[in-house]
């Protein structure tokens, strides 16, 4: 390491406590200081240069280095840096992204949202919904109906959608009305010979039983990624969703789709709804909508939802809701670019065309010693680590072998993440099939590498 790096690293020990991260191991271990990026590489401040095998957090669609969208903000920066829509003020770069949203989203998806993260975007939704219900005249349809594992954000209301006990713990959190149904993954809550249709009708037998349980007039909305990907790459089984989708209408429950990974092609299908085909009333997009240039997130939501609103609203006096940054010029100025590229460049096209070609890659692991499943779903994949393959018994403790593939990868000079030991990978939807090729001979490596380092351990 370089005298920079050094005293930049333990600049960053004694000031900071980082997120998801295990603070007293962070003072021992440093930080990985990432200065620069190219293309689908970033480089750190020693030089070594890494693939982003998840795309920074499965968010950087177009690259690292995209000038298009440098130059967007510059131009934006300079015209209008900043200002805001409360009370009736607007500006250019939303209005149009608005527009473009509603333009790609699917029919019936037609007002747009805007706030700086998806955890604030679903938060919002939360508060939505509520106020439309207030407004409606049923002000006992509160509750929420969400998945274990399923991953939604960290805020109040948004982490207690979240279902993962790492956003519950210690943070008392739900803090909101929400019964978490059973995450819908065939290979880890699938009975014993249970085939995936018959795994995917208990599932939805157990969700209309919770609605009848709690009573329908009491259920507001049923909030769900299409692929649940930060909980560990789960893609749903067949005729989940539409499944779903029927309840929601039969119950008069809003389906809200939380595309903030899955959402403009990341699944080689426009949004993850489409993918999967169910429509949603509400659909919550992030990330990929600005490739994380700027923090930006919309929610999309229906006519009826809108009207709902916009009578309380005339009722009340104003919707009493809103952030600084909602609908930031410069981040809607570079979302709008953003997406540009991404329809100019066919690059939906190209997450379909490479996320093929790399899923046939990681399919040949499916015999590797170490690996219980190779799932995912167009330029999105997972690798879950075993203990034992014919009976999936995960490693005890759960974790520590992912960890440890993790960091092998940093020396492979590709960046994954590990979701416990369930090894994910979200390339930018720029990948060549150089890349794909070479990601998948680094995971070759990698998990060469951990099934040595799992022997030496004595885990199992
Ligand atoms: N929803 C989903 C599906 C997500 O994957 C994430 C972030 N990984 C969020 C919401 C929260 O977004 P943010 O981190 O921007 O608050």
């Amino acid at each position: 390491m370089t005298k920079l790096s050094n005293s930049l690293a333990q600049a960053d020990i004694s000031t900071a406590l980082h997120p998801y991260t295990n603070a007293r191991r962070h003072e021992e271990k440093g930080p990985l200081v990432i200065e620069r990026g190219e293309g689908v590489h970033v480089i750190d401040n020693t030089g070594k240069r890494y693939i982003e095998g998840l795309a920074g957090l499965w968010s950087v669609g177009v690259g690292f280095s995209e000038p298009r969208l440098v130059e967007a903000a510059h131009r934006q920066m300079q015209a209008l840096p900043y200002y805001h829509s409360f009370a009736h003020k607007a500006h250019e770069p939303s209005i149009r992204l608005a527009e473009k949203l509603i333009e790609m989203t699917p029919q019936g998806l037609d007002r747009v949202f805007f706030t700086s993260s998806g955890s604030e975007a679903n938060d919002t939704v939360v508060k939505m919904v509520w106020y439309m219900n207030n407004a409606l005249g049923r002000p006992e349809k509160k509750k929420f109906l969400a998945r274990t594992k399923g991953y939604h954000g960290i805020t109040v209301a948004s982490g207690s959608l979240t279902g993962l006990p790492y956003n519950h713990m210690d943070f008392d959190l739900p803090a909101i009305p929400v019964t978490h149904l059973t995450c819908p993954h065939h290979y880890r809550f699938g009975q014993e010979g249970e085939s995936e249709a018959a795994f995917t009708q208990r599932l939805l037998v157990e969700a209309e039983e919770v609605i009848l349980r709690e009573g329908p007039e009491t259920i507001a909305a049923f909030i769900g990624e299409p692929l649940m990907a930060a909980g560990g790459v789960m893609p749903p089984p067949e005729g989940y969703w539409p499944g779903i989708e029927a309840l929601c209408r039969k119950h008069d429950i809003l389906l809200v789709s939380d595309e903030v990974i899955c959402g403009f092609g990341r699944l080689g299908s426009s949004f993850g709804c489409v993918h999967y085909g169910f429509t949603p009333d509400i659909m919550v997009t992030s990330k990929q909508l600005t490739s994380s240039y700027m923090p930006l997130a919309a929610i999309v939501f229906s006519e009826k939802v809108y009207d709902a609103i916009a009578d309380n609203t005339a009722r009340i006096g104003t919707f009493g809701h809103g952030f600084t940054a909602s609908g930031h010029p410069v981040a809607t100025a570079v979302g709008l670019e953003n997406l540009k590229i991404i329809e100019e460049r066919d690059l939906m096209g190209n997450a379909a065309r490479m996320g093929a070609r790399m899923h046939e890659g990681l399919r040949a692991f499916a015999d590797h010693p170490l690996v219980g499943e190779v799932r995912g779903a167009g330029l999105i994949a997972g690798l879950e680590l075993v203990a034992d393959k014919a009976t999936k018994r995960p490693f005890d403790p759960i974790g520590k072998a992912g960890l440890a593939a993790f960091e092998i990868g940093h020396e492979e000079g590709l960046i994954i993440r590990n979701v416990g030991d369930t090894l994910a990978l979200c390339p930018p939807m720029i990948v060549t099939e150089g890349n794909i090729d070479e990601i998948v001979g680094k995971m070759g490596r990698i998990l060469d590498r951990t099934a040595d380092w799992v022997a030496k351990e004595g885990l199992a």
